[in-house]
């Protein structure tokens, strides 16, 4: 009696990928045939609401192809819920990520696959090298990395993406994690379980432009710091009690002055600049409080992650 063949969900997120999706598809399903006598390969397409061709070409691929599946979004509902999309829908025993601009080559997925067979949960790809990005972006990686670890609990391992591989347990575990402001790459170590990197060298993007600019980046970072940490509320709380005692101080010394000596305090620059400096400090505070505020705002509105308007062999 054979034993029955596993199956692997790939998630491959898609917004205006138009020039790459031929490629992305045609590499996966030669995948999926070279795999086929071990393991089946399901493609799970997630249309974040593109605007040019992506969308028709996917359903061209899937007429063809009922291993070929896809989401499509009512609209633009960003990266990280496409791919929390695709791993609600996912019916593999392992589910992959995988963008859609072949910086990432697909071909990996059968070694990453070998690797969880010996005993992990999590096989997560790591960046060796990084062909074709800009010296900004590499820079920004940098800095974001060393700065998340700082400000989060978790160890989010340097130089990894959501490129990777995970069991069903932990997929059935991330399902149940519905947050709003999703930093997969953090939740998934957050869960646990047994991981391993996998070394790879990043390739340059097939086709297109990124969809991440700089703005975005930044807004991605601070969803990853603010999900994660409540370390800002508390560094908050350091310069507050610092200023206490540099106010406390700094009074008695001019009581002090005032007192027992004939100097007069000169005053009203430095009282102006105290003006402007802390008042400068509590509205960037209250800024952060908002923020936080805010996501609990957003979360108790209780609305789905995302809509579907249609969904292609599912
Ligand atoms: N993506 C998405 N929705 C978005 C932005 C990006 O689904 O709002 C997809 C995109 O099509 C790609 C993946 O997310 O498959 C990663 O985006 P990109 O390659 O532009 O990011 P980078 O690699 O430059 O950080
Ligand atoms: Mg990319």
């Amino acid at each position: 009696m054979s034993e029955r063949k596993n199956k692997l969900s790939v998630i491959i997120p898609v917004f205006n990928e138009g020039e790459c999706i031929v490629e992305v598809a045609n590499r996966l399903l030669e995948l999926r045939e070279k795999l086929l006598s071990e393991l089946d390969l399901e493609l799970l397409f997630v249309d974040d609401g593109s605007s040019d061709m992506s969308l028709s070409i996917l359903k061209e691929i899937s007429a063809k192809n009922l291993n070929v599946k896809i989401i499509v979004f009512s609209r633009n509902f960003g990266h990280q819920i496409a791919v929390t999309a695709g791993i609600d829908m996912a019916c593999g025993d392992y589910v992959a990520i995988i963008d859609a601009d072949l910086q990432d080559p697909p071909e990996l997925l059968e070694d990453m696959y070998h690797l969880a067979l010996q005993g992990f949960d999590v096989v997560y790809g790591k960046r060796r090298s990084r062909a074709g990005e800009t010296l900004l972006k590499r820079l920004t990686a940098v800095v974001f990395y060393k700065f998340i670890n700082y400000m989060c609990d978790i160890n989010i391992p340097m130089d990894t993406g959501d490129f990777r591989l995970m069991s069903r347990r932990v997929v059935d575990e991330l399902k149940q994690l519905r947050e709003r402001h999703r930093f997969i790459r953090g939740l998934i170590p957050w869960l646990g379980f047994k991981s391993v990197p996998f070394e790879y060298d990043r390739h340059v993007r097939f086709a297109g432009k990124t969809k991440y600019p700089f703005s975005k980046m930044i807004r991605f970072a601070m969803n990853a710091i603010l999900s994660f940490s409540q370390k800002p509320l508390i560094l908050a709380m350091h310069l507050g009690f610092w200023s206490i005692l540099v106010g406390i101080f700094g009074g008695l010394y001019m009581l002090y002055i005032k007192l027992f000596t004939t100097i007069s305090v000169p005053g009203i620059t430095v009282v102006i600049f105290c003006i402007i400096l802390f008042g400068g400090i509590q509205i960037f505070l209250i800024g952060i409080i908002g923020e936080y505020i805010a996501r609990i705002f957003e979360e108790s509105k209780q609305r789905p992650l995302y809509i579907v308007a249609e969904t292609t062999n599912i």
